[in-house]
């Protein structure tokens, strides 16, 4: 997948780059980043990407001009115009919420290029013009598109295939099933007192599937029940979330 992002601060994401997942995934070649100043798309001395709103009132907006040569530059022209595998998204509070879902679905294209916002936000002729999808990471305000990019950059990374040494860790991570995932412990087996749940030594794979599967069950009952309303459920699932339910009813 090769990962586009448009930004007036590059520097930012020189640390991401560097380790972690995101930099297992650009040594396997499974992800290629290009970073794009959008200042080298201005053309005055003081490189300006930003000017007043219509209409006055405090704060600075992006200008349309910068952004679109910027994207033409990679290959991305206005909607409608480009390849197909490539999909052109802006960082905005205003956007649908980015989910896992959305990183399952963004993960396999060719082509992503993530522009983003600052200041007040972004000419509104670009969203008009250029973006497919605005995204937003959640409920609250950030001065600027770069971390934003940066959750979508890691969550695609891991995504890429050959990227997470063992896949079936990604597959029961939380969301991905459509369940919160199960708790985790390592060695030592009793630490001060604190002993593990004793299926997990018990080396009995069955039972501690059926644990490790109860146990996000139960999880995402107590913690994010929306969540269960799509998640891929049988009927023992079904079953202990019964028996959950009239437990907590029962205050246990
Ligand atoms: N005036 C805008 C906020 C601008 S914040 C509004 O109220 O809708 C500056 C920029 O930061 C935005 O243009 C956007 O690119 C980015 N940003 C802020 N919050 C964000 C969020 N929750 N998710 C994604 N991007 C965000």
């Amino acid at each position: 997948m090769r990962l586009t992002i448009v930004t007036i601060f590059p520097d930012y994401f020189a640390g991401a780059l560097a380790d972690g997942m995101i930099r297992v995934a650009l040594d396997k070649a499974k992800l290629q980043v290009d970073v794009v100043n959008l200042r080298d798309f201005t053309d005055d001395p003081h490189r300006t990407v930003d000017d007043s709103p219509f209409g006055g009132g405090a704060g600075m907006v992006l200008k349309v001009e910068p952004i679109d040569r910027a994207l033409a530059s990679v290959g991305v022209g206005e909607k409608g115009a480009r390849p197909a595998g490539a999909r052109v998204l802006l960082t905005s509070p205003q956007g649908k919420r980015f989910t896992q879902r959305t990183a399952i679905e963004w993960a396999i294209l060719d082509h992503v290029v993530i522009v983003c916002g600052r200041y007040k936000g972004v000419d509104e002729r670009v969203s008009e013009h250029f973006i497919d999808e605005e995204f937003s990471i959640g409920d609250f305000v950030l001065s600027g598109g770069e971390p934003a990019a940066l959750v979508v950059m890691d969550a695609l990374a891991r995504l890429q295939p050959d990227v997470v040494g063992k896949f079936d860790s990604v597959e029961s991570d939380s969301f991905h099933s459509g369940l919160l995932d199960c708790a985790y412990w390592t060695r030592p087996a009793d630490y001060k007192g604190w002993p593990v749940p004793e299926v997990l030594t018990s080396g009995h794979h069955a039972k501690i599937e059926r644990a490790r599967r109860e146990q996000a069950l139960e999880r995402t009952f107590d913690r994010r029940p929306d969540l269960l309303e799509h998640a891929d459920l049988d009927g023992d699932d079904r079953k202990f979330l019964g028996a959950l339910k009239r437990r907590r009813e029962a205050g246990q």
